[in-house]
């Protein structure tokens, strides 16, 4: 039977067609992806290009001219501009902000034919860190209201350069998506006197269906009203509102889950184009007890057509719980041997 599901968070409605359910190899991409070459001479992002990125703006391992595992630089086409003030201005229905911001790329490897997923536990750690690093210091500038790092993989993703890489947008408003998702948020803590996030966690992981993995520090399931087939989510298991707050142990955790679950994603679906997000609390919110920070991984399988445009409604034709035991079942090979770092 079909059924309408709720978003605890978003309060959206989803509906999962079982009826016109698809069988996750249905959805999988035929025959892989082509991998590019290693090296691509014209490519900004290899190595021996430097010179022809914006200036770097951290590097890792960190230090001298050695060979780098992770460059974070500014972005070439940047949707904001650091070197302009964030000033105001207001007339009647008219309002407007100088486009202050901040859009750094980061260069995940070296390798151009790489993807997330092949990478060691220990790569994609650093990744994390970079991304980590520039959170922590975007974060004490007042000009900036939210930080969103995100990744898009693939053509249906939205990536323009093939060179694996993921992006930091530094903004100095909140949209107003975030602050209504805030409220709810805000006021479920109100009533009830804990996290929104915290009570599905301990919910999702008694119930066991909806489970991807779970680790030490993390675990990844699949929301109870996912809007699309395999949407997957990895939360931090103890209250942290901020990315930010993530300890130096829990980022390597991190890496484990995050490297896993888009191994699972790799082999179990050939490579699916995917975008991922890391929706972490506004800056001025670090800390409150009612948010709870998260990894949303949504993996490009079907389109957005005339229903979802038209109602706001999403059909899901792959039920989260079939989601999640496909997830699980997939073996996803032993890291090191592949990455060539
Ligand atoms: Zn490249
Ligand atoms: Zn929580």
């Amino acid at each position: 039977m079909p059924e309408l599901r709720q978003n605890f968070f978003t309060k959206e409605w989803v509906i999962i067609a079982t009826e016109r359910a698809k069988r996750p190899k249905e959805l999988a991409r035929q025959q892989p992806a082509k991998r590019p070459a290693a090296f691509v001479p014209t490519c900004p992002f290899c190595p021996g290009n430097e010179d022809k990125t914006p200036p770097e703006v951290l590097r890792l391992p960190a230090g001298d001219n050695g060979p780098w595992q992770v460059r974070v630089v500014a972005n070439k086409f940047a949707a904001l501009a650091r070197e302009i003030q964030p000033v105001r201005t207001a007339h009647r229905s008219r309002r407007s902000i100088a486009g202050f911001g901040v859009h750094d790329v980061i260069i995940e490897t070296p390798d151009h034919s790489h993807v997330t997923a092949l990478l060691t536990d220990a790569h994609v750690a650093n990744v994390l860190r970079a991304y980590k690093s520039r959170y922590d210091e975007l974060s004490l500038d007042p000009r900036i209201a939210h930080i969103t790092i995100f990744k898009n993989h693939g053509l249906d993703a939205g990536t323009s350069l093939e060179h694996p890489h993921s992006q930091l947008i530094a903004a100095p408003v909140i949209s107003s998506q975030v602050r209504g998702r805030f409220q709810v948020a805000m006021q479920h803590h109100d009533e009830y006197g804990e996290c929104m996030f915290c009570q599905m966690i301990s919910e999702e992981m008694a119930e066991e269906d909806r489970i991807v993995m779970t680790t030490e520090h993390f675990v990844a399931l699949e929301p109870f009203a996912s809007p699309t087939p395999f949407a997957t989510h990895i939360f931090p298991r103890r209250h942290m509102a901020s990315f930010g707050d993530t300890s130096a142990v829990e980022i390597v955790d991190l890496a484990r889950t995050l490297r896993k679950v888009l191994g699972k994603l790799y082999h179990g679906l050939g490579d699916p184009d995917f975008n991922y997000t890391l929706r972490s609390s506004p800056a001025e919110l670090t800390g409150v007890k009612y948010f709870h920070w998260y990894v949303s991984i949504i993996p490009r399988l079907t389109r957005v057509a005339g229903f979802e445009l038209g109602s706001g409604m999403f059909i899901n034709t792959v039920p989260p719980e079939s989601a999640a035991e496909f997830l699980r079942n997939v073996k996803t090979e032993a890291a090191g041997a592949v990455s060539g770092l």
